[in-house]
């Protein structure tokens, strides 16, 4: 029960990144994200038509959108730049799925103009569409089962998160896009995010399994595809496993010959549109050790903040931590480590046992790669850092400078003072 927190580089390797790429910056593993990009597609290839959208806002950056192109991987994107950033790597039509709510009706136009699989957030996001830009030929819906399952911390119960169709408006929605001319049909459905017990995502493929039944049985719809989604964890604490990629897809499988193959719905596409677990374990950000710091408590100052990471202040979420050099060194010092925005829950971590800290130490942040750079921002006067590929051969290449002070002011208007 433990997942090794190793890392890609050496101490060596990595201050010769440094001299050239500034602290702090994220950087991905490139070979790795290709290995587990392709594990997860093989361990998926009995499904008709698998294919795994990539969920961009986890790493949107073209470079990663276009290296998982490569492997066969589709982008699910929930806005106009991100619709944009697909179509720049190359992404486009049917590879796309745009699964957004709340929705503005020139993003419905884009994702159409594109060919995008629309995938709608609720029920009166039909006739909103259909005046947009008319009802596609493919459509599929996203439905939130409330009260028939429970959810998790992030995105909440389903009963109390805002997404979805409910099970009777999936049947009038249905009924509403084939009258209007829709063909193709797909369901979706999205209910916890960072979750390692595989069998919660056997239990979502049973549910769209016995609807799409349903579905046919009720009405006549012979449903194209599934979309199971995403939400698949990662082990950010050494403690946790991995979710079993293989034995996920074969408990999948044997739900999926249990019913839609007797229920003569095969072949049914499964689709998936994961992003946590597809990056979000090989990213690292990196950073140096500022400040020392002895009051009440000891601190440890880097020179990153929350602005590089926010997921520790938002969920109190755990990023184990590697001081480069000190691998091996005992854990016998107590520390929070933070960053220097004005906010006091700018930490990376809260007392953890850490080797001896000194002043230009490097320090690695863990399971960065999804969620990370993305939910930057710019409070504090703070500059985004730049991304990082680190390629096969070792070598780096820069695939997102860091913001200068002339990207901070290039929306402000100074001359107008
Ligand atoms: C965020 C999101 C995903 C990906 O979730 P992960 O937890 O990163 O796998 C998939 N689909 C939708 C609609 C999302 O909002």
């Amino acid at each position: 029960m433990a997942t090794e927190k190793n890392l890609p580089f050496t101490k060596q390797q990595i201050e010769a990144i440094i001299e050239r790429h500034p602290t702090p910056f994220h950087i991905y593993d490139e070979r790795a994200i290709v290995d587990n990009a392709r594990r997860l597609i093989r361990a998926f290839a009995w499904a008709p038509g698998y294919t795994e959208y990539f969920a961009v806002k986890a790493t949107p950056n073209p470079h990663l959108l276009k290296l998982l192109a490569g492997e066969g991987f589709g982008a699910d994107c929930s806005s106009l730049p991100e619709l944009v950033l697909a179509e720049r790597a190359g992404v486009t039509g049917e590879r796309i799925m745009f699964t957004s709510n709340d929705t503005p009706a020139h993003e419905f136009v884009k994702a159409r103009e594109l060919g995008a699989i629309i995938n709608l957030d609720d029920i009166s996001h039909i006739p909103f569409l259909e005046a947009a830009c008319g009802i596609p030929e493919v459509i599929s819906f996203r439905y939130n089962p409330g009260p028939l399952r429970t959810g998790g911390s992030i995105i909440g119960h389903p009963e109390e998160s805002k997404y979805g169709f409910t099970r009777e408006q999936l049947f009038e929605g249905y009924r509403l896009v084939r009258d209007k001319g829709a063909r193709r049909f797909g369901l979706h459905s999205f209910i916890i995010s960072n979750e390692l017990n595989r069998g919660f995502f056997v239990e979502t493929a049973r549910m769209l399994f016995e609807l799409a039944i349903e579905l046919k049985r009720e009405m006549d719809l012979r449903l194209e595809f599934l979309n199971l989604s995403g939400g698949i964890g990662i082990p950010y604490r050494p403690d946790q496993d991995a979710v079993d990629l293989e034995a996920l897809s074969a408990e999948i499988k044997a739900e999926y010959e249990r019913t839609i193959v007797p229920a003569g719905l095969h072949p049914m596409k499964i689709f998936m549109e994961c992003g946590r677990m597809v990056t979000g374990p090989y990213g690292y950000l990196v950073s140096r050790v500022l400040h020392l710091k002895n009051i009440y408590k000891q601190y440890v100052g880097l020179d990153a903040c929350m602005a590089n990471l926010m997921r520790p202040a938002l969920y109190g979420a755990y990023h184990h931590i590697t001081v480069m050099g000190k691998e091996g060194a005992p854990r016998d010092r107590v520390y929070d480590v933070t960053g220097s925005l004005c906010e006091n829950n700018d930490k990376f971590a809260i007392d953890r046992a850490l080797p001896a800290i000194e002043i230009g130490d490097i320090v690695v942040i863990h399971d960065a790669g999804a969620h990370g750079h993305a939910m930057g921002f710019n409070y504090n006067g703070k500059l985004r850092s730049a991304e990082l590929l680190l390629r096969p051969d070792g070598s780096v290449k820069l695939i997102r400078r860091a913001e200068t002070m002339d990207d901070y002011f290039a929306t402000l208007d100074v001359s107008s003072l």
